[in-house]
């Protein structure tokens, strides 16, 4: 899916300037029919504006320029003038943009703009399996009190108190400095206890300020990396590497080959090298992450990553999750 963004988003470009083209065409009617004296002197202005690269060209003196400069600019006060007395906005007649800065291109020489990334951000979010879930996974959605209260006597704290720093930490540290640190999280511990709901939760919250997150289950991942190393899909590699948050969800549910385990190791480090973070989420234990995917894939986690461990066997939390995925559909 990913394959097409850059041929959906200029297709995008292309329908807002025929938009604003064909909106400049209907003003220009009305205005025809209201006040043709305008038209009149806008089309006199246009002629004007022609005949000045025209007058260069053919060696027109520098009094001769000034000369049509002057009139392009009587006649634009003229223009607006008229404009303000019919109660119209002087640039109404202009041709407008959505985005003045890339005049709707999505380029500024070539560089993208920053509405480019607002655009592949809401394309992506609309055309991911991700929208579905977030609507009601979400942090309005994340109810504490459905976590168990109870300590069985495992771990030192009980699922709910476990679940509360997490909590804390995300919302107090983790997304209100996104921008400014680097930290990646991994989610571990055994399905059902909240981590893939978390992840949506700040997934939705970060979409939702502007960030371009990208979700993958570790089956889809492994495909577009084959995608990428055997059809050269640059713009997909762009997108995991650039991307402002990868978050792996299920890590260790795919096939886990040599092929995999290395190219997940190329994939981190370069998210690693260019500060675009990534949240894990895994059903493994730490030693079996070890194991199944090298030390070396490994250290690179412990040395880059925040651990956070979920736990909890009560069936409650696995109960109480499923219904807050589904409370609001
Ligand atoms: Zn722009």
């Amino acid at each position: 899916m990913i394959k097409g963004y850059q041929e959906k988003l200029m297709n995008i470009y292309e329908k807002i300037r025929e938009n604003e083209n064909r909106n400049l065409k209907n003003r220009k009617k009305e205005i025809l029919q209201k006040a043709p004296e305008i038209i009149e002197l806008d089309n006199t202005i246009q002629k004007l504006s022609l005949a000045l690269p025209m007058a260069i060209l053919k060696g027109g003196s520098e009094a001769d320029l000034d000369n049509i400069k002057a009139d392009i600019q009587e006649l634009r006060k003229q223009k607006y003038e008229l404009l303000t007395s019919y109660g119209y906005p002087v640039d109404y007649l202009n041709l407008h943009y959505q985005c003045a800065k890339c005049q709707d291109t999505g380029y500024i020489g070539t560089q993208r703009c920053k509405c480019f990334k607002n655009k592949l951000v809401n394309l992506y979010y609309e055309t991911s399996k991700l929208s579905n879930n977030l609507a009601t996974c979400n942090f309005n959605n994340f109810d504490i009190r459905l976590f168990s209260p109870e300590n069985d006597g495992n771990y030192k704290n009980s699922q709910r108190k476990n679940m509360e720093k997490i909590y804390e930490f995300v919302r107090g540290g983790y997304l209100p400095n996104f921008d400014n640190d680097n930290t990646n999280l991994l989610f571990y511990g055994e399905s059902g206890n909240g981590k893939t709901f978390l992840s949506w939760c700040i997934a939705k919250e970060l979409l939702d300020k502007g960030y371009l997150v990208i979700y993958k289950t570790s089956n889809d991942l492994i495909r577009d990396l084959r995608e990428i190393t055997f059809n050269n899909n640059y713009m997909l590699e762009d997108l995991l590497i650039n991307c402002d948050l990868l978050i792996i969800d299920d890590l260790g549910a795919e096939q886990v080959t040599d092929f995999s385990t290395n190219e997940l190791f190329n994939l981190i480090n370069k998210k690693l090298l260019n500060n675009k973070k990534m949240i894990i989420s895994t059903n493994l234990n730490l030693p079996d992450i070890e194991k199944s995917y090298t030390t070396r894939v490994y250290s690179r986690l412990v040395g880059n990553f925040t651990f956070f461990k979920f736990y909890g066997n009560d069936v409650r939390i696995k109960l109480n999750l499923a219904r807050m995925r589904s409370q609001q559909q």
